[in-house]
């Protein structure tokens, strides 16, 4: 099997990277030292040079106008915003894929082309106090009453609520023929009842905040519950794999990124006479680290050529379990390395491996933790076997 890119694919990438590394990382110290902010008027530029370049639309299917580009493409591209600190690289919106068999044409029109457009920013509350890693534990609730649901509940750690107009909100139902089901909605950001509990500080300095959100009685029309009472679940497996795979894309072009730096760093440091990069045990962790983005990247790619060739989505679900763990894993290793062979610079906030050793610790805790993916990866060899489980290639 090759996993080389095709020409389309290496074009998308290098724009990609072109933008990353002229527009976004000369910003990462200012964003640093500013608690993650960057001046408005550059975060809107971002965003709107992202939309003309296309990125919004290239998970959206050609028949709603989108590129619907191929999904090792869009990895490609996802990788390149993996070699910027401090959130810099979320300056667009998705319009994923699962929106538009999830959603109907109402709520595509209202919702997801807004998103494209960069009309409407949304952000996800799953996350519970007492339901995390297994989502089925949710305890808030949508109650319908005529033609709306009153949503009750408290949701934790939902990012980038600072900056959204709407919230996707997971509930259970209760009552009904679906009593004890899931379902997602859309909620405007700010919907009576809607409030900010806290909003804790985290380890990376982002303007995407975290915050933890109190719901009562928060009243959303019928017609903003998307899909069928009691599909919520399935949607947010569609959106966990995507995710999953996201990540693993953005852990590889980290790790690119941190090889690049500390290869430069390396053959200019000079301790005892010689570039430390003479230096065998500096090479040991040079070397490391690029097995390790190798091999995060084929996995990613490879799990993403696995989606265009349109296999078995079960099958699909452990394989981007198999690349975030990996990748994620390899990544902390990584920046770990990077900070040592910088040395005491390596420690500084105004130094990149610094900055990414916090960023990255994260992609082994959200979207499912590294110990869920291997749950979930040992569940699909037992029931599927090995060859079900990663394929016969
Ligand atoms: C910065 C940040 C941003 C986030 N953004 C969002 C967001 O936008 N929206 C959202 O809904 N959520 C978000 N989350 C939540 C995130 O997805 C959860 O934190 C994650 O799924 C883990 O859940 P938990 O924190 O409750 O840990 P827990 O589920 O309490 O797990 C605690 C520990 O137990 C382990 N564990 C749990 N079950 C098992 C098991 N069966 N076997 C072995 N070990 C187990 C876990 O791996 C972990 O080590 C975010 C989290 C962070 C930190």
């Amino acid at each position: 099997m090759s996993f080389a890119l095709p020409p389309d694919a290496i074009a998308w990438r290098d724009k990609a990277r072109t933008f990353v590394d002229r527009e976004l990382i000369p910003l990462e110290l200012e964003a640093e030292m500013n608690e993650g902010r960057i001046a408005p008027e550059l975060r809107k530029r971002h965003e709107r040079t992202a939309i003309d370049m296309g990125l919004t639309l290239m998970d959206v299917p050609g028949a709603q106008g989108g590129l619907a580009l191929p999904i090792l493409t869009q990895t490609a591209i996802v990788e390149q915003f993996g070699r910027v600190t401090n959130a810099l690289g979320w300056c667009y919106g998705e319009a994923q894929g699962w929106m538009f068999e999830a959603c109907n044409q109402d709520q595509i029109a209202r919702y997801i082309m807004p998103v494209a457009r960069g009309e409407v920013h949304l952000c996800y509350a799953i996350t519970e106090e007492h339901a995390g890693s297994d989502p089925s534990a949710i305890a808030t609730t949508a109650e319908r009453h005529g033609d709306a649901y009153r949503i009750d509940g408290e949701k934790w750690h939902v990012t980038s609520y600072n900056l959204a107009t709407h919230v996707i909100v997971q509930a259970k139902l209760k009552g009904g023929e679906h009593d004890g089901e899931h379902a997602l909605f859309f909620c405007p950001a700010d919907a009576p009842g809607l409030t900010v509990k806290r909003s804790p500080a985290y380890a990376h300095t982002y303007d995407h905040h975290h915050p933890i959100l109190t719901l009562r009685d928060v009243a959303v029309p019928v017609a903003d519950r998307i899909g069928a009472e009691g599909d919520g679940m399935g949607f947010t497996h569609s959106w966990f794999r995507r995710e999953r795979l996201m990540i693993a894309a953005r852990c590889s072009g980290a790790m690119a990124r941190l090889i690049d730096e500390t290869t430069a760093f390396a053959q200019t440091r000079v301790v005892s006479g010689e570039p430390i990069a003479q230096y065998q045990l500096i090479q040991a962790m040079l070397a490391d680290s690029v097995v390790d983005l190798h091999a995060a990247r084929l996995l990613t790619y490879e799990a993403a050529a696995a989606h265009d060739r349109g296999e078995d989505l079960k099958a699909l679900h452990a394989r981007c379990s198999v690349a975030k763990l990996f990748a994620s894993e390899a990544a902390f290793r990584v920046a770990d390395r990077a900070v040592q062979i910088f040395g005491g610079r390596g420690y500084m906030r105004e130094n990149v491996a610094e900055r990414f050793l916090r960023e990255v610790r994260v992609d082994r805790i959200w979207e499912g933790t590294s110990e869920i993916q291997r749950l979930i990866i040992a569940r699909s060899l037992l029931k599927r076997g090995l060859e079900g489980t990663i394929g016969s290639n």
